[in-house]
């Protein structure tokens, strides 16, 4: 578990970071997401204690960084994958910071192995590719077989194969009930990987809720709804009109579909059953998780402020809606 409690940082004028708190929770994927300069790698950098926070706290398995005494075998991290003396070999890396923590020489020949790394392990690694260095961090993230994992942007760099690689094993990782902390840009894979999204921008927290839940709550989803026949769909729809739905308009053509924005798929249904309308479906669709990224870190503003009344009842899924 990763802990953030007002977790504020200031570079002179500059609020990198402005009072994130939040949890990140063990036994899951969270992926954490914000565009440039949105002081992602400033919080990353705080919980791993490279930075000193100038506000509130950032706490791994309930105590500071600077508390643990052997860091890697509580957290991993992988933040800046060049980070190295090119001159040394992969495993000499390894080694180095195994022995300071107290970790065995095997346990480097095993996360070298794992990577994909023990046949070039004794090559310098001033040698090595992008996706090589990734991989070599990625090694030393698991090499004290960590509760908690802090990975900035671990994909970068790596071809389809190794991206796959990093998604498997990220999620086998928060299967055995380790907690996972992972940022990137590539959106599609993020959709693919995370459990849990937590977007911040400039420097504040924009979102923190599972992926479904998110894509269910962006300004982008909407409702379908099929009604039996068009009398139903206009007494349903003038209804909706009136109770200032954000948008509510004919869908698919057969003159019995709406699409709703502005509302979930458990009140259009509950306001459907009120006025005795018949339907023959009921489905939230949600946009791609990059469309609904797009939406909320364009309209931040507009997103702190829909996140109140509008969100407070969870849009319901298309399960439950039905059942
Ligand atoms: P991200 O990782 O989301 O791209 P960063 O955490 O790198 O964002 O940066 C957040 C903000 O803090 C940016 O405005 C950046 O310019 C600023 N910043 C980051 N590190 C420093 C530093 N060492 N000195 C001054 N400003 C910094």
């Amino acid at each position: 578990m990763i802990t953030l409690r007002g977790l504020t940082k200031r570079y002179g004028d500059t609020v990198a970071v402005d009072g994130l708190t939040l949890d990140v929770e063990e036994g899951r994927v969270t992926g954490f997401l914000g565009p440039n300069g949105a002081g992602k790698s400033t919080t990353m950098r705080m919980i791993l204690g490279l930075d000193h926070p100038t506000g509130g706290e950032a706490l791994i398995a309930g105590g500071p960084y600077a508390s643990l005494r052997h860091p890697l075998r509580v957290v991993g991290a992988l933040l800046e994958a060049k980070a190295l003396h090119p001159a040394r070999s992969a495993r000499s890396h390894l080694i180095a910071q195994a022995r300071s923590n107290g970790i065995p020489a095997r346990r480097v020949d095993e996360v070298l192995e794992t990577v994909g790394l023990a046949k070039v392990a004794r090559r310098r690694a001033g040698t090595f590719s992008l996706g090589m260095y990734q991989r070599l961090g990625i090694a030393g993230a698991l090499l004290g077989d960590p509760e908690v994992l802090v990975l900035d942007e671990p994909v970068n760099g790596l071809d389809p194969e190794g991206v796959r690689w990093v998604r498997e094993l990220v999620r086998a990782q928060a299967a055995q009930g380790r907690t996972i902390f992972l940022s990137s840009h590539l959106m599609s894979e993020m959709q693919l990987t995370a459990d849990r999204l937590v977007v911040i921008g400039r420097g504040r927290l924009l979102a923190d809720a599972p992926m479904a839940e998110f894509l269910a709550r962006s300004a982008l989803a909407s409702v379908r709804v099929r009604t039996a026949g068009p009398e139903d769909r206009r007494v349903l729809a003038e209804r909706m009109l009136a109770r200032g739905y954000a948008s509510v308009e004919p869908a698919d053509g057969d003159g019995n579909g709406l699409a709703v924005r502005g509302a979930s798929a458990r009140e259009v249904g509950d306001l459907a059953h009120h006025l005795g309308v018949r339907l023959h479906e009921l489905r939230t669709v949600s946009p791609s998780l990059e469309q609904a990224y797009m939406d909320l870190t364009a309209h931040s503003a507009e997103y702190a402020a829909t996140a109140g009344p509008r969100h407070t009842t969870p849009p319901a899924t298309e399960g439950k809606a039905r059942g």
